[in-house]
Protein backbone atom coordinates (compact mmCIF):
# COMPACT_ATOMS: atom_id res chain seq x y z
CA UNK A 1 0.00 0.00 0.00
CA UNK A 2 1.73 3.49 -0.95
CA UNK A 3 0.60 5.87 1.24
CA UNK A 4 1.16 9.69 0.84
CA UNK A 5 3.35 11.50 3.02
CA UNK A 6 1.60 13.54 6.12
CA UNK A 7 1.89 16.88 4.78
CA UNK A 8 4.58 18.35 7.21
CA UNK A 9 2.60 21.68 7.54
CA UNK A 10 -1.12 23.27 7.98
CA UNK A 11 -2.96 24.15 4.55
CA UNK A 12 -2.42 27.84 4.91
CA UNK A 13 1.36 27.54 6.27
CA UNK A 14 2.46 28.46 2.76
CA UNK A 15 0.52 32.02 2.59
CA UNK A 16 0.81 33.81 0.87
CA UNK A 17 3.29 32.36 -1.09
CA UNK A 18 0.87 29.19 -1.87
CA UNK A 19 -2.76 30.19 -0.25
CA UNK A 20 -4.50 27.71 1.31
CA UNK A 21 -7.04 26.67 -0.81
CA UNK A 22 -4.44 25.53 -3.10
CA UNK A 23 -2.59 23.27 -1.11
CA UNK A 24 -5.37 21.65 0.62
CA UNK A 25 -7.13 21.01 -2.94
CA UNK A 26 -3.81 19.82 -4.02
CA UNK A 27 -3.29 17.56 -1.14
CA UNK A 28 -6.63 16.60 -0.19
CA UNK A 29 -7.94 16.27 -4.05
CA UNK A 30 -5.07 15.62 -6.56
CA UNK A 31 -2.75 13.72 -4.33
CA UNK A 32 -5.32 11.86 -3.15
CA UNK A 33 -6.82 10.85 -6.08
CA UNK A 34 -2.58 9.67 -7.64
CA UNK A 35 -2.35 7.72 -4.67
CA UNK A 36 -5.43 6.27 -4.69
CA UNK A 37 -5.48 4.88 -8.98
CA UNK A 38 -1.64 4.22 -8.03
CA UNK A 39 -2.88 1.34 -5.20
CA UNK A 40 -5.37 0.27 -7.27
CA UNK A 41 -3.83 -0.41 -10.62
CA UNK A 42 -1.06 -1.91 -8.65
CA UNK A 43 -3.63 -4.61 -7.30
CA UNK A 44 -2.76 -6.42 -10.57
CA UNK A 45 0.94 -6.48 -10.77
CA UNK A 46 1.14 -8.27 -7.50
CA UNK A 47 5.24 -9.43 -8.70
CA UNK A 48 6.07 -5.76 -7.98
CA UNK A 49 4.81 -6.14 -4.44
CA UNK A 50 7.33 -4.98 -2.14
CA UNK A 51 8.96 -2.44 -4.61
CA UNK A 52 9.11 1.15 -4.09
CA UNK A 53 7.14 3.59 -6.50
CA UNK A 54 10.40 4.36 -7.66
CA UNK A 55 11.57 1.00 -8.65
CA UNK A 56 8.13 0.40 -10.16
CA UNK A 57 8.62 3.76 -11.98
CA UNK A 58 11.98 2.52 -13.39
CA UNK A 59 11.04 -1.08 -14.75
CA UNK A 60 7.43 0.07 -16.16
CA UNK A 61 8.42 -2.74 -19.09
CA UNK A 62 7.86 -5.38 -16.56
CA UNK A 63 4.46 -4.30 -15.90
CA UNK A 64 1.26 -5.95 -17.69
CA UNK A 65 0.72 -3.62 -20.79
CA UNK A 66 -2.89 -2.62 -19.83
CA UNK A 67 -1.85 -1.03 -16.89
CA UNK A 68 1.74 0.48 -18.13
CA UNK A 69 0.08 4.14 -18.96
CA UNK A 70 -1.59 4.25 -15.35
CA UNK A 71 0.85 3.71 -13.62
CA UNK A 72 2.99 5.81 -15.14
CA UNK A 73 0.74 8.73 -14.52
CA UNK A 74 -0.60 8.09 -11.63
CA UNK A 75 2.21 6.49 -9.85
CA UNK A 76 4.66 9.51 -11.28
CA UNK A 77 1.35 11.53 -9.43
CA UNK A 78 1.67 10.33 -5.81
CA UNK A 79 5.91 10.09 -5.77
CA UNK A 80 6.21 13.69 -7.49
CA UNK A 81 3.80 14.87 -5.19
CA UNK A 82 5.15 13.47 -2.07
CA UNK A 83 8.71 15.20 -3.25
CA UNK A 84 6.97 18.41 -3.98
CA UNK A 85 5.05 18.51 -0.38
CA UNK A 86 8.02 17.57 1.44
CA UNK A 87 10.35 20.30 -0.54
CA UNK A 88 7.94 23.38 0.79
CA UNK A 89 8.13 24.79 4.22
CA UNK A 90 7.18 28.64 5.55
CA UNK A 91 10.51 28.76 7.12
CA UNK A 92 12.93 26.69 4.39
CA UNK A 93 16.05 28.08 5.54
CA UNK A 94 19.37 28.63 3.40
CA UNK A 95 21.23 25.99 1.22
CA UNK A 96 24.20 24.36 3.55
CA UNK A 97 27.15 22.35 3.11
CA UNK A 98 27.40 20.32 0.06
CA UNK A 99 24.20 21.33 -1.27
CA UNK A 100 25.51 25.12 -0.87
CA UNK A 101 28.68 24.79 -2.02
CA UNK A 102 27.51 22.70 -5.55
CA UNK A 103 25.14 25.55 -6.16
CA UNK A 104 27.96 28.28 -6.14
CA UNK A 105 29.77 26.04 -8.48
CA UNK A 106 27.45 24.68 -10.88
CA UNK A 107 24.97 28.12 -11.02
CA UNK A 108 26.68 30.86 -9.52
CA UNK A 109 24.60 30.14 -6.01
CA UNK A 110 21.40 29.27 -5.22
CA UNK A 111 19.27 32.62 -6.67
CA UNK A 112 21.24 31.92 -10.26
CA UNK A 113 19.32 27.87 -10.02
CA UNK A 114 16.33 29.44 -9.06
CA UNK A 115 16.34 31.38 -12.24
CA UNK A 116 17.34 28.33 -14.12
CA UNK A 117 14.47 26.46 -12.80
CA UNK A 118 12.06 29.14 -12.86
CA UNK A 119 12.67 29.89 -16.53
CA UNK A 120 12.65 26.04 -17.73
CA UNK A 121 9.30 25.76 -15.77
CA UNK A 122 7.73 29.04 -17.60
CA UNK A 123 9.82 29.10 -21.06
CA UNK A 124 10.86 25.67 -21.88
CA UNK A 125 8.20 23.42 -20.43
CA UNK A 126 4.70 23.19 -22.43
CA UNK A 127 1.62 21.93 -20.96
CA UNK A 128 1.56 20.23 -17.80
CA UNK A 129 4.44 19.12 -16.49
CA UNK A 130 7.59 19.42 -13.96
CA UNK A 131 10.64 21.54 -13.95
CA UNK A 132 13.30 20.03 -11.47
CA UNK A 133 17.18 20.71 -9.87
CA UNK A 134 18.75 17.16 -10.17
CA UNK A 135 22.30 15.97 -9.37
CA UNK A 136 23.48 14.47 -13.16
CA UNK A 137 26.77 12.74 -14.10
CA UNK A 138 28.45 14.63 -10.30
CA UNK A 139 27.22 17.99 -11.51
CA UNK A 140 23.66 19.75 -10.71
CA UNK A 141 21.40 20.76 -13.43
CA UNK A 142 18.02 21.58 -14.53
CA UNK A 143 15.81 19.04 -16.27
CA UNK A 144 11.85 19.18 -17.47
CA UNK A 145 9.72 16.14 -17.49
CA UNK A 146 5.74 15.85 -19.36
CA UNK A 147 3.23 15.00 -17.34
CA UNK A 148 4.00 13.31 -14.39
CA UNK A 149 7.36 11.78 -15.38
CA UNK A 150 10.65 11.61 -13.61
CA UNK A 151 13.56 13.33 -15.64
CA UNK A 152 15.37 9.70 -13.93
CA UNK A 153 13.14 7.52 -16.37
CA UNK A 154 14.73 9.27 -19.53
CA UNK A 155 18.16 9.67 -18.08
CA UNK A 156 20.50 8.86 -15.75
CA UNK A 157 20.35 11.47 -12.45
CA UNK A 158 18.74 11.70 -9.12
CA UNK A 159 15.80 14.09 -8.25
CA UNK A 160 16.50 17.10 -5.65
CA UNK A 161 13.55 18.97 -5.90
CA UNK A 162 10.70 19.71 -8.04
CA UNK A 163 8.74 22.49 -8.84
CA UNK A 164 4.80 21.60 -10.20
CA UNK A 165 3.65 22.94 -12.84
CA UNK A 166 0.42 21.32 -13.82
CA UNK A 167 -2.00 24.31 -13.65
CA UNK A 168 -4.18 22.87 -10.13
CA UNK A 169 -0.65 23.95 -8.40
CA UNK A 170 -1.25 27.40 -9.15
CA UNK A 171 -4.48 28.41 -10.49
CA UNK A 172 -6.66 29.40 -7.86
CA UNK A 173 -4.44 32.47 -7.01
CA UNK A 174 -1.90 33.17 -9.50
CA UNK A 175 -4.47 32.28 -12.66
CA UNK A 176 -2.30 32.05 -15.78
CA UNK A 177 0.26 34.55 -14.09
CA UNK A 178 3.04 31.39 -14.03
CA UNK A 179 5.89 33.92 -13.33
CA UNK A 180 4.71 35.27 -10.12
CA UNK A 181 3.75 31.74 -9.21
CA UNK A 182 7.33 30.30 -9.46
CA UNK A 183 8.94 33.60 -7.49
CA UNK A 184 6.89 32.64 -4.63
CA UNK A 185 7.78 28.88 -5.16
CA UNK A 186 11.72 30.37 -4.76
CA UNK A 187 10.56 31.63 -1.48
CA UNK A 188 8.97 28.50 0.69
CA UNK A 189 12.13 25.84 -0.44
CA UNK A 190 12.74 23.44 2.00
CA UNK A 191 16.69 23.76 1.91
CA UNK A 192 17.45 21.17 4.62
CA UNK A 193 15.25 19.01 2.72
CA UNK A 194 17.17 19.42 -0.92
CA UNK A 195 20.39 18.84 0.92
CA UNK A 196 19.53 15.81 2.38
CA UNK A 197 18.70 14.31 -0.85
CA UNK A 198 21.49 15.50 -2.58
CA UNK A 199 23.54 13.80 0.36
CA UNK A 200 21.57 10.17 -0.38
CA UNK A 201 22.42 10.80 -3.92
CA UNK A 202 24.55 8.21 -5.96
CA UNK A 203 24.97 9.83 -9.01
MN1 LIG B 1 0.35 18.77 -8.70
Amino acid sequence: MFERIKLPYSYDALEPHIDKLTVETHYEKHHKTYTEKFNDLMKKASDMDGKSAYEVLHSLDKLPEEIRTGVRNNGGGFYNHNLYFESLSPDGGKPSGKLAEMLDRDFGGAEKMLEKLDDAATTKLFGSGWSWLVLKDGKLDIAISPNQDLPSQKEKCVELLPLDMWEHAYYLKYKNDKKSYVEAFNTIVNWQVVGERLEKAKV
